[in-house]
């Protein structure tokens, strides 16, 4: 066994390491209290290769694997958090997918610009009734001659108000099944596509969110992406490497986390002395470091297993679950560590707190993935 990044990984680990330290860092507050997404560093992002992990060279990627793809989340999210959500939905929702399922022809024409960071993607499934419910939604796309029709209503979409591209899931026969869904690829300025405002959201908020609408939007048969009529099982090969990137945006977090909490447990002076001097802040301190350490590895494995054509299911609701929850009771004990200053907006660990929060919601909810990984528990013994 080999823990060490291979030498590939450790030069995208450096160069992202200091592209945030520019680009990112000096203005992750900033973009916070505006609500801004930073266009100008997306499209730096584009052109410096960053968006492209996972994309074959032809297109315009890197054509890096997951493993490249969780070092550059995880240092975006350590820097501003919702950069690296924005820019998965990206890299892996849009690219990847359209990569995996797409024509020659989809291929050529949508991914080049959004990997080199001309044009924003935006992945559309769930809806104001089917969340956690996925198999449940009503965004229907009915056959009118070679064409089709769609109706219905996203929500909680990444980018959808920035975005130039949708990938959209769409039931297209029967109610509630895994089969009969079909995905499109839509273009902002279709007719009858319209996104709303953005959500005022907790966390995450250079991230825009918001909701997609679709009024009898017709469009031809090239707009199919996949199987047609097998949607959802197309869906979930991406969704599982999806969650394994989920646990980047937490230990990016997390590790924001703890660098915080060890300046400061170094810094600040209580009683005479250091308050990392002080055994309950060092409990706190040693909890987050080794927890970080205990996510980091297992996100890691996953990405491999991932890496080596294996499925990652469970493994890959594991690796979210536990990094998740360890992203959030992290943020908790750094904003504890740095008692009232880690409640005001003049550190940044309020920050990590409200952006830790949507790694137990987005994606797959805390509760959901310990469903699936019961349910594989189950089917094993
Ligand atoms: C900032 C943000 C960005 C997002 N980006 C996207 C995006 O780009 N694209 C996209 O398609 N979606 C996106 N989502 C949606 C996200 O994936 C969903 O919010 C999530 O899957 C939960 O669905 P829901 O909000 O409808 O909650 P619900 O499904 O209504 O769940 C509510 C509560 O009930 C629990 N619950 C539900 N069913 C069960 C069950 N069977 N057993 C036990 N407990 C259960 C849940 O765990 C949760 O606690 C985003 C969400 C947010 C907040």
């Amino acid at each position: 066994m080999d823990f060490t990044l291979s030498e590939e990984h450790r030069m995208t680990q450096q160069s992202i390491r200091k592209f945030c330290r520019v680009e990112l860092d000096p203005i992750a507050g900033e973009i916070d209290r505006e609500e801004r997404f930073p266009a100008e560093v997306y499209k730096k992002l584009g052109r410096e290769g960053f968006l492209g992990a996972l994309v074959p060279q032809e297109y315009g990627g890197s054509g890096s694997d997951l493993m490249g793809m969780y070092i550059i989340k995880e240092e975006l999210c350590r820097s501003a958090a919702g950069m690296g959500v924005s820019v998965t939905i990206c890299t892996l929702n849009f690219c990847h997918f359209t990569c995996r399922f797409g024509t020659e022809e989809q291929k050529q024409k949508y991914v080049p610009p959004v990997v080199n960071g001309d044009k924003v993607a935006a992945y559309c499934l769930t809806e104001p009734n089917a969340g956690s419910d996925t198999l449940g939604i009503e965004t229907r796309a009915r056959r009118d001659g070679d064409r089709f029709v769609i109706n219905g209503t996203k929500t909680f979409i990444t980018n959808a108000p920035i975005a130039d591209h949708f990938i959209v899931v769409t039931r297209t026969s029967g109610d509630r099944s895994i089969d009969g869904a079909t995905n499109f690829i839509l273009d902002r300025g279709m007719e009858g596509l319209i996104t709303g405002e953005p959500f005022e959201k907790l966390g995450m908020k250079c991230s825009p969110t918001g909701e997609v609408f679709f009024e009898d939007v017709r469009v031809s048969k090239e707009q199919v992406l996949g199987t047609k009529e097998d949607g959802f099982r197309d869906m979930f090969t991406t969704l599982n490497a999806e969650r394994a990137l989920a646990a980047a945006t937490a230990t990016g977090i997390a590790q924001a986390c703890f660098d915080a909490s060890i300046r400061y447990a170094r810094e600040r002076i209580q009683f005479g002395r250091q308050i990392g001097t002080f055994q309950f802040v060092q409990g706190m301190l040693s909890d987050m470091a080794m927890n970080l350490e205990m996510a980091r590895n297992y996100a890691h494995k996953v990405c491999w297993l991932y890496d080596q054509g294996k499925t990652i299911r469970h493994e890959a609701s594991m690796a979210k679950l536990f990094a998740s929850e360890m992203a959030v009771k992290s943020a908790l004990d750094a904003v504890q560590i740095h008692g009232g200053y880690g409640y005001i907006k003049d550190f940044p660990v309020e920050r990590y707190f409200r952006d830790s929060k949507l790694g137990e919601i987005g994606g797959g909810t805390s509760e959901i993935q310990k469903l699936i990984i019961a349910r594989q528990l189950m089917r094993a013994t």
